[in-house]
């Protein structure tokens, strides 16, 4: 891709903000384009790693895809006529991430290997610090840190006793080779459930360790042809109609199920019971593959190809509970060793970080810890009461349900944008939400918490340390409408 846009032309006179974007990933690119497109120039990306991509550039393991279409998971103003299939591998996202940043000059604006370990606000401005000493001083933060960030190591007696390879789904080491290995995976979330079926033809053995079973939803991922592609090429709007018609057909499906659409959750659940009964034969399988909880109460699991590797001679599902880890391999309750030569451990991420471990200290020294410590919780996900200029992107309770993220963090990110242009032509040197606004807004928060799927009784990393799920309860419609446009009656502005 060649660069694409320099400083916009929509450049306006006025007070020109100092911003500092955390994280290049793909809230943080996106931020960068249109911070620039909007004319606002005067910008750095601070990025701990040494590369953009955030959560695409952090998983590499085999079979990685994302289960969102990808004409629908691309940005609205840069869409792919390349993605290969209907829900592309990580490696093609993480690519297109690249060329999107590379086409939009963004790359050169990224500073690589710094992690902002501290942000303090004083003197009616920012504060950013590394653990080297104090980097920047800006007039706005935005947070794109990420959701998925931080990998989970499941609490198992001797798991560092392990003599053979142990990695995290997310840190996957491609220097040991899988071919004829004895492989065990400790977890069957989304991650698990698609190493399986893209390794079993070349272990020796999988071991999958199960400590809940999934529903899975069948979904077929056809590539897309050259003749396609040609299409989409030559007729761009095609690919925007297929954003739009993608996006609207979630929204007025999965995204009402999961928020009380009886009759949309009923397909759901009869979609997933078909695709059991139909795939799986074995009735003892079948009983330990069957969940004890609704589906769609966990992240539900995209899949057509499970069900049938899990039933290849080579797969084990192991359901009898993990007692500990030895040297040779996984000791169940039962006893038994599971002898293993790789051991994965596909348990998650702790959803429920955001920016942390970064030290926040906004307004009288108010510290993100203390906001934090009971939930939590921010205005419209986006802002909190006591650190003025720091917004987020895809903050807490920002997921809608199985929708794009880019399109969750497109929006939030115009709404943040109106707020800074507002301070450009001066209207205020410092915002943030007020404490009233913000508590009526996670009190409506939780009171439609109760009419959705995530709190109908199921372990999942969507609910806090408090059991509420750091989810959008109400439908893509609401989000739309709360995030047209700001209300500075909710907001505390210094001029
Ligand atoms: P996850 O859904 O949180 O699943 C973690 C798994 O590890 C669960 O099966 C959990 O069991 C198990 N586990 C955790 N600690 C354990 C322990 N001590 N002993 C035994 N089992 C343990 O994590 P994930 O699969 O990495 O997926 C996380 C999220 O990433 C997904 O929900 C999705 O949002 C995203 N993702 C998306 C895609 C995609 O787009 N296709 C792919 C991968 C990930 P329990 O169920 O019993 O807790």
């Amino acid at each position: 891709m060649s660069e694409a846009s320099g400083t916009g032309a929509t450049a306006k006179a006025g007070r020109t903000p100092r911003i500092a974007i955390i994280g290049a990933g793909m809230s943080g690119i996106l931020t960068a384009i249109k911070l620039r497109q909007a004319g606002f120039d005067d910008f750095a990306i601070y990025e701990k790693a040494d590369r953009l991509g955030g959560t695409w550039r952090d998983n590499t393991y085999p079979g990685l895809s994302c289960d969102v279409p990808s004409h629908l998971y691309s940005y609205s103003f840069e869409l792919n006529p390349e993605w290969s299939h209907l829900f592309s591998p990580g490696a093609e996202i993480q690519a297109y991430f690249e060329g999107v940043a590379g086409k939009y000059g963004v790359e050169p604006r990224i500073t690589y290997n710094t992690e902002i370990s501290r942000g303090e606000y004083r003197d009616g401005r920012w504060h950013l610090s590394t653990g080297d000493g104090e980097l920047d001083v800006v007039d706005f933060v935005i947070a794109a840190t990420g959701v998925l960030r931080d990998p989970v190591y499941p609490d198992i007696d001797g798991l560092d006793s392990f003599a053979g390879d142990r990695f995290h789904s997310a840190r996957w080491n491609h220097d040991v080779g899988l071919a004829g290995k004895r492989v065990g995976i400790i977890g069957t979330g989304s991650t698990a459930i698609q190493i399986v079926p893209a390794i079993i033809d070349r272990v020796a053995k999988v071991s999958l360790f199960q400590r809940t079973a999934q529903w899975i939803f069948p979904l077929a991922n056809p590539p897309y042809t050259e003749a396609d592609k040609e299409n989409f090429r030559h007729n761009p709007g095609v690919m925007q109609h297929m954003h739009r018609s993608m996006s609207a057909q979630i929204a007025g499906s999965f995204s009402q199920a999961v928020i009380g659409n009886r009759e949309q959750m009923k397909l759901i659940e009869e979609a997933c019971q078909a695709n059991l009964d139909e795939n799986v034969r074995d009735p003892e399988l079948k009983r330990q593959l069957t969940p004890d909880y609704q589906a769609a109460c966990k992240r539900l699991i995209m899949s057509d190809e499970f069900y049938p590797a899990i039933q290849r001679p080579e797969a084990e599902l192991v359901t009898e509970g993990i007692e500990r880890i030895e040297a040779g391999g996984v000791r169940t309750g039962d006893g038994r060793l599971h002898e293993l030569d790789v051991l994965v451990l596909a348990t998650g991420f702790d959803g429920h970080r955001f920016m942390r471990p970064m030290h926040l200290v906004g307004q009288d020294g108010l510290t993100l810890d203390r906001a934090w410590q009971d939930a939590t919780q921010a205005y419209r996900s986006v802002a909190l009461p006591g650190f003025p200029n720091f917004f987020m992107l895809v903050g807490p309770n920002s997921p809608i349900g199985n929708f794009s993220l880019i399109e969750i963090s497109e929006i939030q990110l115009a709404y943040i944008m109106q707020l800074i242009e507002l301070y450009r032509d001066g209207g205020f040197r410092a915002i943030a939400p007020r404490p009233d606004a913000t508590r009526r807004f996670n009190e409506a928060i939780m009171e439609a918490m109760k009419g959705t799927v995530w709190v109908t009784g199921c372990r999942s990393w969507y609910l806090d340390k408090n059991g509420n799920p750091a989810m959008w309860p109400w439908s893509f419609e609401r989000f739309c409408a709360e995030m047209d446009q700001p209300d500075l009656n909710e907001f505390e502005l210094v001029a």
